[in-house]
């Protein structure tokens, strides 16, 4: 059973060093007696920012920070070798919270999703079909009550979740323009997932001035991703009444100390309504979402771009990159050998 194990807790920037690989030769695939647990096999891997979090000395966090010694846990796609519950049988595939390993065995299945519709790419469950898709939906759907003819800005537009929530906006009538760090993903925002308008924010001196030149009149909504200057600039533009939907702010997850925002003021003066969230709490809307979102799939009036990394010892590489911006679309690694 190949591994990647957390080896420390991060200070900065997290390192490829700061995971460990290793092949263990003799496997248990075999459940505890009268356990409900599930023996899976893992078949995706999602990197997602919010990792970066749990590599912290245990803190006050929202989430536990992942066990030195231990195998790296996140969201993947696994199928059923083994259960001893009810609701799983042998071959059943499903999508949730699983090791950094060829196998795993899941201790409370309940947190598990069955996946009913195999006719789409099983890797969207990592993503579109997955936690990440629940987190453009709730955070935009739920969050920022837009109306048509809104003007709309999303930041790490090109990323997993902000490719989404630009063309959930668009679906709901919305004016859209993104940010992201590179070229390729500007192109990507016009021609892919179409955006209105698109910019670079690593070729703007001033980020208040490229906001100016895109929203003349103003941002009603605000999906946020990246915290810091950027929270800073938009803030000035907002109008009045908007909403910020707080997503994430990965511009400070490897900051000792966070970042200081001026503006805030802005949130009284223009009567803003900044509401955070995590995805976990709106799980119950997953069948909701998916009745509206499969169908999309299917008749191609959404799509998805993954940036998929070959095997379990690239998933490392491939976590940190999301900090540097490396990843185009969704972070996937896959398939860990089928
Ligand atoms: P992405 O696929 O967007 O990958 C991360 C991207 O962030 C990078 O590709 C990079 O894009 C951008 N980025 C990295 N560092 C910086 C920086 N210092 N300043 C500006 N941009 C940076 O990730 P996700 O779509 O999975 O996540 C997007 C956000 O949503 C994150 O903040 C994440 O924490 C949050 N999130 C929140 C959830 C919740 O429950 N609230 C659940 C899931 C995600 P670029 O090249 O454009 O800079």
């Amino acid at each position: 059973n190949k591994q990647i194990l957390f080896k420390n807790n991060v200070n900065g920037f997290p390192k490829e060093s700061d995971m460990l690989l290793v092949t263990t030769t003799t496997i248990n695939l075999k459940l505890p007696e009268a356990s409900n647990a599930v023996l899976v096999k893992n078949l995706y891997l999602s990197c997602d920012p919010y990792m970066r979090d749990r590599m912290n000395e245990s803190k006050e966090s929202y989430i536990d920070s992942f066990t030195p010694g231990s195998p790296i846990i996140g969201y993947g796609v696994a199928k059923v070798l083994d259960s001893g519950h009810s609701n799983f049988k042998k071959g059943d595939l499903v999508w949730g919270i699983i090791g950094w390993e060829e196998y795993s065995i899941i201790n409370e299945p309940e947190t598990l999703f069955k996946i009913e519709h195999t006719d789409v790419p099983l890797s969207y469950y990592t993503g579109i079909l997955g936690m990440t898709g629940m987190t453009a939906y709730a955070g935009f759907y739920e969050i920022c009550a837009s109306k048509k003819g809104e003007y709309v800005f999303v930041s790490a537009a090109s990323g997993a979740v902000g490719q989404l929530v630009g063309q959930f906006a668009k679906l709901s009538g919305c004016y859209v323009v993104g940010s992201a760090g590179t070229k390729e993903k500007v192109d990507l925002l016009k021609n892919k997932f179409g955006f209105d308008e698109a910019f670079n924010y690593k070729e703007e001196q001033d980020l208040d001035a490229a906001l100016k030149r895109y929203f003349p009149n103003g941002i009603d909504i605000y999906f946020e991703n990246v915290g810091g200057k950027l929270l800073e600039a938009v803030l000035s533009n907002m109008r009045v009444n908007g909403r910020i939907s707080a997503c994430g702010m990965i511009s400070q997850y490897n900051l000792e100390q966070g970042e200081g925002v001026h503006n805030l003021s802005h949130i009284v003066t223009k009567s803003l309504r900044m509401q955070g969230f995590i995805v976990v709490h709106y799980y119950h809307l997953y069948p909701k979402y998916l009745e509206m979102i499969i169908p999309l799939i299917k008749q191609g009036k959404i799509c998805y771009i993954e940036d998929v990394a070959e095997g379990l010892e690239s998933a490392p590489m491939a976590l940190i990159g999301l900090f540097s911006g490396k990843n185009v679309g969704k972070q996937v690694v896959a398939p860990l050998s089928l």
